[in-house]
């Protein structure tokens, strides 16, 4: 049997869960949403959230990181490296296509190279699962194979069901958080029945749909259409705000931030929507803004599935959203196939 918490009991929950986490909500901060650490008082999100502008993946892959340090001395450079981040975080109130976004980050960052800066704070993270029961217009999770209201990519699911939120656990961390927080009651059969309601809801809630059915053929086949490729990218101003706020997006650029004999080395992130992305000394293979707008798409619908067996798009729908100028990725997809 799952368990359920009244609302009006989240602050005990989370103060109890501060004890051993560092706590991450949805939290307004000039007006922006994100997941940032709690005030230990305001869960006033449980009334207003949808979901945030900044996805999770700022909580693991920051837009800006230090590597390491270094300073320059009579033998040469010495380099420090930063303390491993051992602090344990629980994000509270993560959407079911953010977690997936993470499962995708996941694949990314132990390919080749285990990036030692993301596995780190990922193997310290606790995602507890908000279901959505209010998609926005721009949301097509559910044509990635995603529900609003289920997840398999957290360790404890919420469902609001009213004044309480019935608590599933996932994760074998999931059973263990469970097991040892106080102040929970068991759900009983009609806390069920409710949720498995909401979540068929908010299921049909989600309208905006794409046909991913053989979607890497039909980009491959339109790849070298440049008049199409001209039309969609049109109106693209190349500002990356798509690319910055997309939950699986993982560009990064390295600088040294140099001060007389000692520096920082950080990443941060970058895009393949801006101009220079992609410069080299000889040329740039993707000057034109066309190109660009075709490496967005086809990498998250074409590339990346053919790497790693997954389209690196959750459908999260924040590059409609927060586009300034409107661009649709579902209107470039669901225009596929063209003539060549
Ligand atoms: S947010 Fe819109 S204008 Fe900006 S790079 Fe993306 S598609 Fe282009
Ligand atoms: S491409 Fe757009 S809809 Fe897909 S995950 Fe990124 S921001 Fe969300």
């Amino acid at each position: 049997m799952n368990n359920k918490i009244n609302k009006k009991d989240i602050g005990k929950l989370l103060s109890e869960w501060s004890q051993e986490f560092t706590v991450f909500v949805p939290s307004r901060e000039s007006g922006v949403v994100k997941l940032a650490k709690w005030d230990g008082t305001d869960t006033s999100f449980v009334d207003w959230y949808r979901n945030t502008v900044i996805p999770a993946k700022a909580n693991l892959f920051p837009p800006m990181e230090e590597m390491f340090s270094f300073q320059k001395d009579s033998k040469g450079y010495r380099i420090e490296l930063p303390a491993v981040d051992e602090h344990k975080q629980l994000i509270f109130g993560i959407r079911p296509c953010d977690a997936r976004a993470l499962a995708i980050l996941d694949m990314t960052f132990k390919d080749a190279y285990e990036d030692p800066y993301y596995l780190s704070k990922r193997k310290n993270t606790v995602l507890i699962g908000l279901g959505c029961t209010n998609p926005y217009d721009s949301c097509f999770c559910t044509s990635l194979g995603i529900s609003p209201g289920e997840s398999n990519d957290v360790d404890l699911m919420l469902t609001d069901i009213g004044d309480e939120f019935l608590i599933e656990p996932i994760s074998e961390a999931g059973k263990g958080l469970i097991a040892k927080t106080n102040g929970l009651e068991e759900a009983t059969e009609a806390d069920e029945a409710t949720a498995r309601e909401v979540k068929e809801a908010s299921y049909h809630k989600v309208t905006r749909k794409i046909d991913t059915e053989g979607i890497k053929e039909k980009l491959l086949s339109s790849f070298d259409n440049q008049d199409y490729w001209e039309k969609v990218a049109a109106k693209c101003i190349s500002c990356g705000i798509c690319t910055f706020l997309c939950p699986t997006c993982y560009c990064f650029d390295i600088s040294d931030e140099l001060a007389g004999k000692q520096g920082v080395r950080c990443r941060s992130w970058d895009s393949c929507a801006f101009p220079i992305y992609t410069k080299m000394p000889m040329e740039n293979p993707r000057e034109e803004k066309w190109r660009r707008v075709r490496q967005k798409v086809c990498h998250k619908y074409e590339f990346y599935p053919m790497n790693f067996g997954i389209i690196a798009c959750t459908g999260c729908g924040r590059c409609i959203r927060q586009c300034p100028v409107n661009w649709d990725i579902t209107q470039t997809l669901n225009n596929l196939p063209v003539k060549v």
